[in-house]
């Protein structure tokens, strides 16, 4: 596993600025955050605010222009193979499922164990328990396109928990469901952080989500405006 324990933070960002089309664009303009292991931080803010360039940053897909950002302790600067770390320590769910059309859900929910020590048959067995941790038993042969929406978020999570990561990165996971999906999202992710203690980082522009987080984290102007626990917490 990742070290569980010895470091308290599973996120810290420094300073995160983040600039675009040279210089003119400050989608960050300075973000300080920290977020302990087994939180569930919600991220809210207007759209162009800088929230998924955020998300982005903290899941290694894009460097910041300048600043520091800390995964369960490791410095994202520092980290020679990227793409090794992040698919064994993050989870990645976005708000389209993003899952591979012509693959089954069984294979999609496999795909970030590709490339890692397991075999054929663990990871065959990985994602029958994936599935029906996600209430998915059964429909591991079936096409994504043979699912509801919901149904495919839930693989997309599934898919997201495949290598065990501490930490799970979602922006807006729950912008296009229907309200009994996104309950339904909802308690999967409080059940998996009760089973797990994982992290959770949510982007989302929905009130009523981002309530059920520990915390409210406010992105204006890419700056923290706001960081308050949730009364829900
Ligand atoms: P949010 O997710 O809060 O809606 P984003 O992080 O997507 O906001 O975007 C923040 C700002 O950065 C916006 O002004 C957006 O246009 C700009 N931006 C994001 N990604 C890029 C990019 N790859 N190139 C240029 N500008 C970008
Ligand atoms: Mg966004």
């Amino acid at each position: 596993m990742n070290d569980a324990g010895r470091h308290p933070c599973a996120i810290e960002a420094i300073d995160v600025r983040k600039y675009f089309d040279r210089g003119i664009v400050h989608a960050l303009d300075g973000v300080a955050l920290s977020v302990e292991r087994g939180e569930f931080v919600a991220i809210t803010g207007p759209s162009g605010s800088g929230k998924s360039t955020l998300l982005h940053l903290l899941a290694a897909l894009d460097t910041p222009t300048s600043g520091t950002i800390r995964v369960d302790g490791e410095d994202l600067d520092r980290i020679k193979d990227l793409n090794r770390f992040r698919r064994t320590h993050i989870g990645l769910v976005f708000q389209l499922h993003n899952l591979l059309p012509h693959l089954d859900v069984a294979k999609n929910v496999q795909i970030p164990m590709f490339g890692t020590h397991r075999s054929h048959r663990e990871r065959t067995e990985r994602a029958d328990v994936l599935l029906a941790e996600v209430d998915l038993e059964g429909k591991g042969r079936r096409l994504p396109t043979e699912l509801s929406g919901g149904e495919r978020q839930r693989v997309a999570i599934a898919r997201a928990l495949a290598n065990d990561p501490s930490v799970v990165l979602a922006d807006e996971p729950t912008g296009s469901l229907d309200s009994a999906s996104v309950e339904r999202v909802l308690g999967l992710f409080r059940r998996l952080r009760a089973e797990t203690g994982m992290t959770l980082v949510m982007v989302t522009h929905d009130r009523d989500v981002a309530r059920t987080a520990d915390r409210i984290v406010e992105i204006r102007d890419g700056r923290v405006a706001a960081d308050t626990s949730s009364s829900a917490a």
